[in-house]
């Protein structure tokens, strides 16, 4: 569950960009976060993982008061709690496959315990739909597509409990991109997982539980 209150922020010596009174998401949510670009929609995903610091009255993430971690703290807590796919990825090239998808494993210990017997990097990327000589390639050799299941199986290894993405779709086309959509989807609802999903792309916001404007958010 996340809990936000009065939250405001802005980068420094900038005007004013995120003014939240109240947000909060159940787990297991699905949320849908739309807005023109340079609205202010990474930034909130930034603070939603620790990357940026947050002031506010409330900022919980899992019961855990943001407010009182330092960053290194928030870092623990991101590769322990998070899964992220980025808009571009940010697969490391040289790596395998599957060695990509266990680069978080290595990270987090509560991630490494969370695998469950079923649930290897291999399956993970077969259920995905890489094929056996695939997960060997390494991911600069695989197509765009290909790179973004990658990315899905990173993020979901070890089940954490919530699940962003940003702009995960922009380089796909539409019917890989719906397929992408209701796959990440199912998956989390597997799991219980929270998943915010950050697009501007109107097409596919059906699909998500409870859609905002990040107007909505703006100061
Ligand atoms: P979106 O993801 O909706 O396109 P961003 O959150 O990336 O928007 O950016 C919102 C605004 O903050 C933009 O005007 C952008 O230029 C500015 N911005 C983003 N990152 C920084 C930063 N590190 N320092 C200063 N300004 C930034
Ligand atoms: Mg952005």
């Amino acid at each position: 569950m996340i809990k936000i209150q009065n939250l405001r922020f802005a980068y420094p010596n900038q005007p004013p960009l995120l003014a939240i009174d109240h947000w909060q998401i159940a787990q297991g949510d699905s949320v849908f976060l739309q807005g023109a670009s340079g609205s202010g929609k990474s930034t909130l995903l930034s603070l939603i993982t620790g990357v940026l610091q947050p002031e506010a009255e409330v900022f919980n993430i899992l019961d855990t008061d943001f407010l009182a971690c330092s960053a290194t703290e928030r870092d623990q807590f991101r590769v322990d709690h998070f899964g992220v796919i980025f808009q571009t990825f940010n697969l490391l090239p040289y790596l395998s496959a599957v060695e990509n998808v266990k680069v978080p494993l290595r990270f987090s210990k509560r991630r490494q315990t969370r695998v469950q017997a079923d649930e290897s990097p291999e399956s993970l990327l077969l259920s995905l739909g890489l094929s056996e000589q695939q997960l060997h390639a390494k991911a600069s050799t695989l197509s765009i597509g290909q790179q973004q299941r990658v990315a899905a199986a990173r993020a979901m290894i070890g089940s954490p409990e919530i699940l962003i993405a940003d702009e995960p779709t922009s380089a796909l086309d539409e019917d890989n991109r719906q397929r992408f959509i209701e796959h990440i989807l199912s998956e989390a609802a597997r799991r219980n997982t929270t998943v915010i999903m950050v697009s501007h792309d109107l097409r596919i916001a059906e699909q998500f539980a409870r859609k905002h404007l990040i107007e909505e958010f703006r100061a």
